[in-house]
């Protein structure tokens, strides 16, 4: 029985890649126990913001429970780990997500639907579940939510090319998110992940995910080029006090392009891990996945070590994404 975290020596790079996944583990579960709740709800009952995992929430979660943020990173994570030649990567993802849905999966009765399946991941496994090709399925053009952008990060742990990189995002995503909006979101977010992974400088992997958005947008600066560019211009504790800004106009509850800008205002913020994290989920209303995507982006940025211990040790999968983390970088 070995430990969690492990006493193992990490190297700087092994550190940031199971930090990138950890943080996304994290953030789902510090989020989870005010997922939906306004700023306001969570200003008054947490006026200093939530600074444990303590469970609860619409779902009564236990604490570090997974919820579909982390469930589905597990199963793009398990679906490179079980790659091998020839096999379709996103196929095996897509596989594992059908697994989720059935119920197959740990801690879970067979046949049991997961408690929090957001609507397009539904209808695009549907999908999916009919013709086994990631690239016919997907909930469709108009469903731009978070659902894909919340599972991608393995890719940009272990997909080493970075044409492959993007191809990859763009494919796992299509799954059930096929809409431009969130294909090309998961490819700049995973870009910058891999940059931060490499040990480039926040501004730098952000500018490196930019030109891939803007590439994808044919050269001409569209929506997504925009998410990020309010990223940049967007200050955490600013949101944290007062609450998504105007110009979010979805109000931080799920469209995958203000998850995005939230991530990289995140990303940019030069406070640790931990209260970065904490001012996230103040913003309030989709808390898990917003706190989830951005915890992927700060964990690649400063390590495991720099998530707190406690938090850590509550996370359901922390040792298993840890354990397949460290095979695969050492295999
Ligand atoms: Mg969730």
């Amino acid at each position: 029985m070995t430990s969690f975290p492990s006493d193992k020596k990490l190297s700087a790079r092994e550190s940031r890649v199971i930090g990138a996944l950890l943080g996304v583990h994290a953030g789902d579960s510090l989020g989870a126990t005010v997922e939906f709740k306004s700023h306001r709800q969570i200003a008054s009952r947490y006026p200093n913001g939530l600074r444990q995992i303590i469970g609860g929430g619409p779902f009564n979660w236990s604490a570090g429970h997974a919820t579909d943020d982390t469930d589905m990173t597990r199963g793009t994570l398990l679906a490179y780990r079980d790659w091998t030649r020839g096999d379709d990567i996103a196929r095996l993802a897509g596989d594992y997500f059908l697994k989720w849905e059935d119920g197959d999966w740990p801690d879970r009765v067979m046949g049991s639907y997961p408690d929090d399946m957001g609507d397009a991941t539904s209808r695009g496994l549907g999908v999916y579940r009919k013709s086994r090709d990631p690239d016919h399925a997907g909930a469709g053009q108009g469903s731009a939510g978070n659902g894909s952008l919340m599972r991608c990060i393995p890719t940009a742990l272990f997909q080493p090319d970075s044409d492959r990189l993007i191809s990859e995002s763009i494919r796992i995503s299509k799954i059930t998110h096929n809409d431009f909006r969130c294909t090309t979101s998961c490819a700049v977010y995973n870009t910058i992940v891999a940059e931060l992974i490499k040990g480039a400088i926040p501004a730098h992997a952000v500018m490196s995910g930019e030109a891939v958005g803007l590439r994808l947008e044919n050269m001409r600066p569209g929506e997504v080029s925009q998410a990020v560019k309010m990223g940049k211009e967007l200050k955490v504790t600013d949101m944290a006090q007062r609450g998504p800004p105007p110009e979010m106009k979805g109000g931080a509850s799920g469209y995958v392009l203000e998850s995005l800008t939230i991530a990289i205002a995140a990303v940019l913020d030069e406070r640790s891990f931990e209260d970065v994290l904490v001012d996230v989920v103040r913003i309030g209303n989709d808390t898990d996945t917003n706190a989830a995507v951005a915890g992927g982006l700060l964990g690649a940025r400063d390590g495991e070590s720099c998530i707190p211990q406690d938090w850590k040790s509550k996370l359901q999968f922390g040792k298993e994404f840890e354990d397949v983390a460290l095979e695969m970088m050492r295999k």
